[in-house]
């Protein structure tokens, strides 16, 4: 029988513990690191439409108010500066609840074709204003059962499909495809718009990073869209693949695990 050094063995147990305690602080460096740069980021991104608002309203009081018209226009202005203050911090508190894990996820089975049908129901109006024509696949599908919390995944679909028609083109399709795999679905959804540069796509899930800055301002995004989508199926032990080709459209792919037998 091999005797132990009891010194070795005390000194292994104190490295050991030496390095936990250093993954321990390393840990909490980071968490420190990412809540400055988030505080930071948060009072970026309101100090726009916040000042924005400011502006129009300060306008007002030191004269505007007298012509009718520009009065007109600036409220205008300044209602759409504070509509978009509203869609910020509502993202601001759905991100910051899924990024902390903070929500209680309720899974379940449901069918997401026919969740696919509500949102394009939903979306409808947006995607008649651009001319877009909103279709599934395949064609013949009844329904295609998934497990997982139909809220959440909701949310998704919606960022994702309001994405595809919002930064897609004028006249164009937007396509959600549903394939059964053996023990998952992999859901795709394809637009036929301008795509997203190759050295770009990496950082799109980045919270606040918008590609084009202008197009992301007139349509009213903030930038946490696709953030709230990757923590989510984050969540769901699912990770989030796009393609992109300029001027032939971008392409999302992920996938979500069918019911458990007993359930189905
Ligand atoms: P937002 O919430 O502002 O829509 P997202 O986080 O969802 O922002 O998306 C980040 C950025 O990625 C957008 O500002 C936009 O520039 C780009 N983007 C997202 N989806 C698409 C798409 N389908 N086609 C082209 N660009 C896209």
């Amino acid at each position: 029988l091999k005797s132990v050094n009891p010194l070795k063995k005390l000194n292994r147990e104190i490295s050991n513990y030496v390095s936990k305690k250093q993954e321990e602080i390393d840990e909490l460096k980071r968490m420190e690191i990412f809540r400055r740069e988030f505080l930071a980021d948060v009072s970026h991104e309101l100090k726009t439409p916040i000042f924005a608002a400011q502006g129009f309203v300060h306008t007002l009081i030191d004269g505007a108010l007298e012509d009718p018209v520009i009065a007109e226009r600036f409220l205008k202005k300044a209602a759409k500066s504070l509509d978009g203050l509203d869609i910020l911090v509502r993202d601001l508190v759905v991100l910051s609840q899924v990024e902390t894990g903070d929500i209680k996820m309720i899974f379940g089975a449901f069918d997401i074709l026919e969740l696919v049908k509500e949102i394009f129901e939903q979306l409808e109006n947006k995607a008649n204003k651009r001319n877009t024509t909103l279709v599934y696949k395949p064609k013949d599908l009844r329904a295609c059962w998934v497990y997982g919390d139909k809220q959440r995944l909701s949310q998704v679909l919606i960022n994702l499909i309001d994405n595809a028609i919002k930064y897609g083109r004028d006249n164009g399709k937007v396509v959600v495809e549903l394939n059964t795999e053996n023990k998952k679905v992999e859901i795709v959804i394809e637009d036929n718009g301008p795509g997203i540069p190759q050295e770009q796509l990496p950082r799109i899930f980045e919270r606040f990073y918008k590609v084009d800055k202008s197009r992301t301002r007139e349509v009213g995004g903030t930038g946490l869209g696709l953030a709230i989508v990757k923590h989510i199926l984050n969540a769901h032990d699912s990770t989030i693949n796009v393609t992109s080709k300029i001027d032939k459209g971008t392409r999302f792919t992920f996938h979500l695990a069918k019911p458990p037998k007993e359930i189905a």
